[in-house]
């Protein structure tokens, strides 16, 4: 049997990172057995959609790198893979099921259903259903004749398709990460089917469109696992060969107290969605992971390892490494702590390992005014071990393009003397007349003159990185020297001699 598989998002807001997640273990699963990966819009709640959540879906997706085989925009054989423009395929199979008794209509209005509940709650029922025994007391096709039912609804009355569960049955399937799962419908409802505008319900379309593209395995959140024994019931009355199925562990908090929610992750200043989002109706715009500077390669490493482990030390894998290990069997029950500095320290050992190259360029982007490449490189190569992203060496290496004018308190009063004044004066002299120096000539240059009369290292190089950076720490100090050049930094060694004060 070929592996198809689906990631069925509701474009009802941004993609969240769980979202992500899903989609691409659904993606990883797909390409690691030859098989196909579905992107299906699932639109059939209309009072839900949101204005842009679909486009925005499709761009996530491919930032990340989790391309779609068939979809919307893919095409492929088995559409059209939105759900609004699959409208006519639904009704049929609830009619079917209504002919083979496994569904009714069902004709309450809202205040009659909050009849129904506030008397099963006087009555003390915990979990108030429409169920096997409820519906014996609702208006529906099982309770009223025949020529009722046609003439409600020749009159046009608002109907509902409901399915009709057994009174007090097992439904017994084996989820692929949690093992047997059993559920007796006694504790289910008669959940709606088809709703009163002639929509399906998620789980109607969600069967129908499944079984019709052929899917083999579903792959979702965990948030769906109560539906399953409902869509088990579904393949069965319906006569179709039902999927396999995996439900994935929750995202968790940092804490582990509970779900990761958008509230928790604004509250702890991280991002929760993949590329920036602007709610169309408040106008509010939440960051995302590719604006914060991520690399999408990191992240992808990043989030392959929430819920799921391949055995081993190892954490760094490409895509193509992802692929190759990934298997539903390695899925963890236990939800998956969200830990943004793990995010982070995958993005900075992503980071490290990108060539200069690129990052030059990258770098040059950010500038209002780009440099030469040469320069670029020379910059890039010398903050990329210091950074978590790549927009951080605008500010992390802005000495490069501007003297300081505040110097490191501390580093002044306690490095700043006349011995390391005379001999930064004198280090000065000697770049005089240089057009330029690289790194290691710089390096000769400094200890030669410092052996002259051994003065130690560590009394002048404080001050020296002070004088040039106004800071305490840095990156390679002769680096910076070759990328100043020697009469830049023979102008900031002076200004500093002359602006700050001499300590003894
Ligand atoms: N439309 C559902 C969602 O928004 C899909 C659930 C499923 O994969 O069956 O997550």
């Amino acid at each position: 049997m070929s592996v198809r598989v689906r990631f069925a998002p509701s474009p009802t807001g941004a993609l969240h990172i769980g979202g992500v997640r899903t989609a691409l273990y659904n993606y990883l699963f797909a390409k690691k057995h030859n098989g196909t990966f579905i992107l299906r819009i699932e639109d059939t709640d209309q009072n839900r959609f949101v204005e842009g959540a679909e486009s925005y879906i499709e761009e996530a997706l491919l930032w990340a790198g989790i391309v779609p085989d068939e979809g919307v925009n893919a095409g492929g054989d088995f559409g059209p893979y939105r759900q609004s423009d699959r409208k006519g395929r639904y009704k049929d199979f609830a009619d079917q099921l209504i002919a083979d008794d496994k569904a009714y209509y069902a004709f309450d209005t809202s205040e009659e259903l909050d009849a129904m509940r506030d008397r099963l709650k006087e009555a003390r029922v915990a979990n108030p259903q429409y169920n096997a025994i409820t519906r014996m007391q609702m208006k529906n096709s099982l309770t009223l004749s025949t020529e009722e039912v046609n003439e409600l609804i020749e009159q046009g009355h608002q109907y509902v398709v409901r399915i009709k569960l057994p009174r007090n049955e097992d439904v017994r399937f084996k989820d692929i990460v949690r093992g047997w799962v059993v559920v007796n419908t006694a504790t289910m409802d008669d959940k709606v089917l088809l709703k009163s505008d002639g929509m399906p319900t998620y789980h109607l379309a969600n069967i129908v469109d499944d079984h019709q593209m052929n899917i083999s395995h579903v792959i979702r959140g965990e948030e769906w696992l109560p539906s399953a024994p409902l869509h088990v019931l579904l393949y069965e009355y319906l006569g179709w060969e039902k999927p396999e199925f995996a439900h994935l562990p929750l995202l968790l908090k940092p804490d582990g107290n509970g779900k990761l929610s958008k509230r928790a992750a604004d509250k702890l200043g991280f991002p929760i969605f993949p590329l920036n989002w602007t709610d169309p109706v408040t106008q509010e715009l939440s960051k995302g992971f590719r604006e914060e500077g991520y690399l999408a390669d990191a992240f992808i490493n990043f989030l392959s390892l929430l819920g799921w482990n391949p055995g081993g030390e190892k954490e760094l894998f490409s895509m193509k490494d992802l692929i190759e290990l990934f298997s539903l069997e390695r899925i963890n029950k236990a939800g998956a702590k969200f830990d943004i500095g793990k995010a982070k320290w995958f993005n900075e050992q992503y980071l490290k390992a990108r060539s200069n190259e690129e990052l030059a360029e990258q770098f040059n982007g950010l500038l209002d005014t780009p440099i030469e490449e040469s320069r670029a490189l020379l910059i890039v190569d010398a903050l990329k071990e210091r950074v978590t992203f790549i927009n951080e060496m605008v500010d992390a290496g802005r000495f490069f393009f501007e003297a300081p004018d505040a110097y490191d308190d501390k580093t002044v009063r306690k490095k700043w003397n006349q011995q390391a004044v005379d001999k930064l004066l004198g280090f000065a002299n000697r770049l005089q007349g240089k057009e330029q120096i690289d790194k290691e000539e710089a390096r000769q240059l400094l200890m030669s003159y410092l052996a002259e009369d051994e003065t130690p290292l560590g009394h002048i190089m404080p001050a020296l990185r002070l004088s040039l950076t106004g800071e305490a720490g840095g990156p390679d100090l002769m680096a910076i020297i070759e990328i100043l050049g020697p009469s830049e930094v023979i102008t900031r060694i002076k200004k500093a001699t002359e602006v700050i004060a001499i300590n003894d």
